[in-house]
C-alpha cells in the first residue's frame, strides 16, 4: 500500500503518500501500544460526507486515554485532518484510518519520555466481507481463540495490540474455509467478530452481547440500535451463548468496515433459512439510507467534506 499517489496527514501536515514513513525503532512497532480508528466517508447527493466523525475521534481519544497516551493534537484538529485527507485525495467515498503511536526516541517497555504521533490515511474500500456476503450472508466459525478478558488488554480501547487476537481468529477462520470468526469471551459467552460486533434476532427481538463480554463499543452497533428503535424493534443487551446463535432466526455483524453483514451459517449450521434474513435486510437498507444522506433525521451524523 506504500507506493501510491495521494496525501497522508502526519503530525500536522499533509505529506506525499510515499513519504509517510517511520523508523524501525518505533516503540509501537516493538511493543504494540497504540490506538486507531476505522471511519468511512460516503457519497451523498451533497458530495462526500464522513459518518459519525466526532464519535470516532472521541473514541480515538478515549482509547489513548485508556492506554495513557497523550495525543498532542485537539479533537477538533483531528476531525479537521480527516476532512482534509478526504479532500486532498479527491475521494467520493472511502475508508479512513487515523492511528496514534509512540515514537522512536527510546526503546524499553516504558513509554515515558517518548513522543506521541498521529496520522490519518484514506483510500477507497468496498464491502469488507465481499459484495456477495452483503446479499447472501457469510459463513463464520466460532474461533478456537478466546477474546481478551476485560482486564487483559482493555477492550474499550481500539488498541493496536488487541488485533493480534483478531488476526489469529480471522486467519484460523479463513484457513478453515470460513469468511470470518466469532470469538467467545473467557467465560464462553459470545463476544464479537475479529473486527465486528454481532447481533442476533429471535422471535422479533434483537439481542447483542453486553460490553462485559469484551466487545468494542462499536459505533455501527450504536447506529443499529437507533435503527432498531425506529423500526419498532426491541434491543436487549445480554450474555449470549454459542447455541443461541445456532437456533437464532437471523444473525449479523456490524462495523465501520463490515457495515451490516448478514451471517448465514455458524459452524456449518444454517441460521434461519440460510440466507440474509428479512429484518437484517431492513436494517441494512435503513443503514445505507442514513450513511448516504437519505434520512434527514440523522443528517447531524454526516460531516460534509
Ligand atoms: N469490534 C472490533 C474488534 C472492531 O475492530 C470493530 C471495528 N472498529 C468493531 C467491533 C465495530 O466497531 P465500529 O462499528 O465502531 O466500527
Amino acid at each position: 500500500m506504500a507506493d501510491r499517489d495521494g496525501k497522508i496527514w502526519m503530525d500536522g501536515q499533509l505529506v506525499d503518500w510515499r513519504d509517510a514513513k517511520i523508523h524501525v525503532l518505533t516503540h509501537t512497532l516493538h511493543y504494540g501500544c497504540g490506538a486507531f480508528e476505522g471511519v468511512r466517508a460516503y457519497k451523498t447527493e451533497q458530495g462526500p460526507a464522513i459518518f459519525r466523525l466526532e464519535d470516532h475521534t472521541k473514541r480515538l481519544f478515549n482509547s489513548a486515554k485508556i492506554l495513557r497516551m497523550q495525543i498532542p493534537f485537539t479533537q477538533e484538529a483531528v476531525n479537521q485532518a480527516q476532512v482534509e485527507v478526504v479532500r486532498a485525495n479527491k475521494l467520493e467515498s472511502c475508508y479512513l484510518r487515523p492511528l496514534t503511536w509512540i515514537g522512536d526516541r527510546k526503546l524499553g517497555v516504558s513509554p515515558k519520555g517518548n513522543t506521541i504521533h498521529l496520522m490519518v490515511a484514506a483510500w477507497a474500500w468496498g464491502a469488507y466481507l465481499g459484495e456477495e456476503g452483503m446479499q447472501r450472508g457469510i459463513r463464520v466459525k466460532i474461533s478456537s481463540f478466546t477474546r481478551h478478558h476485560v482486564n487483559i488488554t482493555m477492550s474499550q480501547a481500539k488498541a493496536v495490540s488487541n488485533y493480534t487476537n483478531s488476526i489469529l481468529a480471522n486467519t484460523e477462520a479463513l484457513d478453515d474455509g470460513y469468511d470470518e470468526a466469532i470469538l467467545l469471551d473467557a467465560s464462553g459467552f459470545v463476544s464479537e467478530g475479529s473486527g465486528e460486533n454481532i447481533f442476533v434476532i429471535k422471535d422479533g427481538v434483537v439481542y447483542t452481547p453486553d460490553l462485559s463480554a469484551g466487545a468494542l463499543n462499536g459505533i455501527t452497533r450504536n447506529t443499529v440500535m437507533h435503527i432498531c428503535k425506529d423500526l419498532g424493534l426491541e434491543v436487549v443487551q445480554k450474555r449470549i451463548t454459542r447455541d443461541e446463535l445456532y437456533i437464532a432466526d437471523e444473525v449479523f455483524f456490524t462495523g465501520t468496515a463490515a457495515e451490516v453483514t448478514p451471517i448465514r451459517e455458524v459452524d456449518r449450521i444454517e441460521i434461519g433459512a440460510g440466507s440474509r434474513g428479512p429484518l437484517t435486510e431492513k436494517i441494512q437498507q435503513a443503514f445505507f439510507d442514513i450513511v448516504n444522506g437519505r434520512n434527514p433525521k440523522y443528517a447531524h451524523w454526516l460531516t460534509r467534506v
